[in-house]
Formats: structure tokens, sequence, C-alpha cells
């Protein structure tokens, strides 16, 4: 299973766009892109385009409370955006156990069928 290695990751090349995404949303601080593997037919990532230290949840300090706030408030705006504020899920994979494989944080905001609960 993947590590975190606080290493460059692909993201830095989708924040960079030297690879291309699917932009669904975007501000000084935070950037939505569409998951190139969706698991539901609303399926997008939101990232800080500054990691600082943020390659998972865990990792978190005080000083990230503004960016995290940052990020939970674009899954609201991102949600609206595709049309499924009324039901969706956000998720962050937090380390090998939880099936984290790209270490800058991430949530993925999800929706667009009924989805199941527990999640597996
Ligand atoms: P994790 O498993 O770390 O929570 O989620 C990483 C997500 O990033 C996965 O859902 C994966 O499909 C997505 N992903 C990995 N590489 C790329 C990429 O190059 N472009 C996009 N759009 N998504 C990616």
């Amino acid at each position: 299973a993947a590590v975190d290695t606080g290493g460059p990751t692909i993201f830095d090349k989708i924040i960079a766009k030297e690879i291309p995404s699917d932009i669904v949303y975007e501000d000084d601080k935070v950037l939505a892109f569409r998951d190139i593997n969706p698991q539901a037919p609303v399926h997008i990532l939101i990232i800080p385009k500054l990691r600082d230290g943020l390659t998972q949840l865990s990792k978190a300090e005080a000083r990230h409370g503004e960016i995290l706030g940052q990020l939970l408030y674009a899954s609201k705006i991102v949600a609206e955006k595709e049309g499924i504020a009324e039901g969706f899920r956000v998720v962050i994979n937090n380390g090998p156990d939880a099936c984290q494989s790209v270490y800058h944080l991430h949530l993925h905001v999800i929706g667009g069928r009924q989805l199941k609960w527990p999640p597996g």
C-alpha cells in the first residue's frame, strides 16, 4: 500500500496544468477536478493548491484550520454546481488502511446515484 513520503505527487502536475484535468471549480486556494476513475456519476476531487505539509489529514495542525474549512466549503459549492446538493458524500481517505493513494490532501465529492452505507 502507498505510504506518505512527503515527495511530489501527480496533483502537483495537475495544479501546474502540466497534465490535463477536468476542472469544475477553482479559486486562489483550492482546485476541484473530476476523478480520472470515477466511482459514481459525480466524483470530484478537491485539493489545496498549496500542500503545506498536508500530505494527509492526520498531518493537520492548528494553522491548517482555514484551508481545511475552505476545502469543506468548496465541497458544497461543487455539489451545487453539479446538481447533487440534495445528496452527496464527502470522503477523505487517510493512510494505507483507508486506501489513500495520493499523498496530497484531497476531498472526494461523490454523488449522482444512491450511495450505500456503510461504504466498506
Ligand atoms: P485516494 O485513494 O488517495 O483517496 O484518491 C486518489 C484519487 O486520485 C483516486 O480516486 C484516483 O482515481 C485519482 N487520481 C489519481 N491520479 C489522477 C490523475 O492523474 N487525474 C485525476 N483526475 N485523478 C487522479
